[in-house]
């Protein structure tokens, strides 16, 4: 329970109405299934909630959480476990109040954001203006600024917009003990421009890969990196009605197709030959499976459980859904006519999605990233994922072929739904085949107290596989505490993050219990269980 000074202190701090430490809405913030593998949905309870509005404020927060010892915890719009305590004492401080699009830069193709801004909000404003933003598979609903500074950001256009980690430019950062900080350019001249200099470039420390997951301070706002949107602009019709039968005018120079190859390999050759030519605006596997789960969750225990339907369904795994979408009717051809000759070469089969009745409602949601989430929860009622580094994205095929053994057994064994044992899902980034991401993800009923151990297991027998076979660190190694694992086999790294963590945020008051201790922590219990102590 948070002592009444410390109470009295936040409320001067913020003001009385936007700090509580009511039971009813602490509960509030502690109940969180998403991606929660234990049976209960709860999480920690904060001590407190507060609702700041500017830096300023934060900072005085910050630093009340340093001299009295208690911990704090920032979210975005905070919908999954990670953005909430990892244990007791902390002060969870929801940003929603900060929900400003300060500037969008159309000449210089940026927009700088404040925590609360969705990537709804900010698409919807730059549609407008011929431009776009990378939207995480996650969905329109999630902060545009959690995703590039705070954790991963695989999304379905990575084509064309990259990964999260490589959009934020100028950022301003409440670092740990309440210290203000200024990224890329905006810390020498004031300019949102870059994020890498003139000005202190820090962003493999401020996030790297997965992120520090709120263990390292306040991001306040950020400049994000924006993209084309091409063909018509002014005139799009988003459509009206509800999702599955939303009517939409899909712009003309904006195709969809589902490609279908017979293996593995030609899957691949596809995904290398597409990045080679530098076409396309989404490139991502299309899991089968969990598209007729998602369409229809209760014929699909049918058909995908009839033997004879499954073996068709089967001939139907090694899908990519592909979109391009090009600035002219003239660029539109050439891209498709390369395309069709690569599905050519690869022996696949193009099915454009043009006539089909589905294809604007499927064009607006591909763009607006709504599908992946529906698919994930809409089976059973949660989801989980597995698998995916960063990687060669022949590497990421070889580890789903791998997986899909695995993942059989699981749901075999009724701890999963049936998905084809393939619900795969990522693509090929930036333009190039040079790097790409595929997750496993498994879907299943939240209600089923019996199975959730099992679903730690998979979770283990996939992670162990990640080592055995490495094939990088992925979404199946970020367990509490798994930098034990991997931290000696990988020089060590989580020894240089521990001290980061420590040079940062002396007082460790910004819960790291999704990101890493500090490094005498780290060390102590090494010493203790006999590991041999690193050169200091
Ligand atoms: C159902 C589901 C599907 C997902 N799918 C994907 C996906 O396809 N691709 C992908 O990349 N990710 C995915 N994620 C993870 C997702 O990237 C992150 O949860 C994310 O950034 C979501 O946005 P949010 O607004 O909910 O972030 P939040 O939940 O608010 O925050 C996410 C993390 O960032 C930290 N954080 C947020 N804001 C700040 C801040 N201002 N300062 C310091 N720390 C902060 C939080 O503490 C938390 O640890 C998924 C998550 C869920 C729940």
């Amino acid at each position: 329970m948070l002592p009444d000074t410390v109470y009295k202190a936040l409320e001067n701090a913020i003001g009385a109405e936007y700090v509580t430490r009511e039971p009813a809405m602490l509960d509030s913030y502690a109940w969180q299934p998403a991606i929660n593998l234990e049976p209960e949905a709860w999480i920690p309870r904060p001590e407190a909630v507060v609702m700041p509005q500017s830096v300023e404020e934060i900072q005085e927060i910050v630093r009340i959480c340093n001299r009295t010892g208690f911990k704090y915890k920032a979210f975005s719009t905070g919908w999954a476990s990670w953005g909430g305590p990892g244990g007791p004492g902390v002060v969870q401080i929801d940003l929603r109040r900060m929900n400003r699009i300060i500037e969008i830069d159309e000449k210089n193709m940026y927009a700088v954001v404040e925590p609360y801004v969705s990537g709804a909000q900010l698409q919807s404003e730059l549609i407008k203006r011929g431009l776009n933003c990378h939207l995480i598979g996650a969905g329109p609903n999630c902060a545009q600024l959690a995703t590039v500074t705070s954790g991963w950001g695989y999304g379905w256009t990575g084509l064309f917009t990259g990964f999260s980690g490589r959009n934020p430019l100028g950022v301003e950062w409440v670092l740990p003990d309440g210290e203000l900080l200024r990224l890329g350019s905006l810390g020498s001249d004031n300019a949102w421009f870059t994020g890498d200099g003139p000005g202190p470039s820090l962003r493999g420390i401020m996030r790297g890969w997965g992120g520090a997951q709120g263990g390292l301070g306040v991001f306040t706002k950020v400049a994000i990196k924006i993209y084309s949107w091409p063909g018509e602009k002014d005139n799009v019709k988003t459509g009206t009605g509800t999702l599955m039968d939303l009517k939409t005018q899909v712009p003309k120079t904006h195709r969809l197709y589902f490609l279908f190859s017979p293996s593995y390999e030609k899957f691949g050759d596809l995904a290398y030959k597409i990045g080679n030519a530098e076409i396309g605006y989404v490139h991502c596997k299309a899991a089968f499976g969990a598209t007729f789960n998602f369409m229809a969750p209760r014929a699909s225990k049918k058909i995908l459980t009839n033997p004879v339907l499954y073996s068709i369904m089967r001939t139907f795994q090694h899908g990519t859904l592909f979109m391009l979408c090009a600035h002219t009717d003239r660029e539109l051809a050439f891209q498709e006519k390369v395309l069709r000759q690569i599905v050519d070469e690869t022996d696949s089969i193009l099915l454009c999605t043009d006539k089909l009745p589905f294809n604007g409602m499927f064009w607006w949601g591909t763009h607006r990233s709504i599908f992946p989430c529906i698919a994930g929860f809409r089976p059973g009622g949660d989801f989980f994922t597995s698998m995916g580094s960063n990687e060669t994205y022949d590497n990421q095929i070889y580890a789903s072929k791998l997986t899909e053994q695995i993942k059989r057994k699981y749901i075999d064994n009724g701890t999963f739904f049936e998905d084809l044992a393939d619900c795969t899902w990522g693509g090929i980034y930036e333009g190039t085949s040079n790097w790409g991401h595929m997750e496993e993800i498994v879907m299943f009923d939240r209600r089923d107290k019996g199975n959730y151990e099992s679903r730690f297991e998979y979770m283990r027998e996939t992670r162990d596989l990640t080592i055995e076979k490495s094939l990088g660190f992925g979404l199946s190694s970020l367990g509490f505490g798994d930098y034990k694992i991997y931290g000696p086999m990988m020089y060590n790294f989580h020894h240089w993050q521990s001290k980061v963590k420590q040079a940062f945020d002396p007082n460790n008051a910004s819960d790291g219990s999704f990101y890493v201790p500090p490094y005498d922590e780290v060390i102590a219990e090494e010493t203790a269980q006999g590991k041999t102590k690193p050169a200091a």
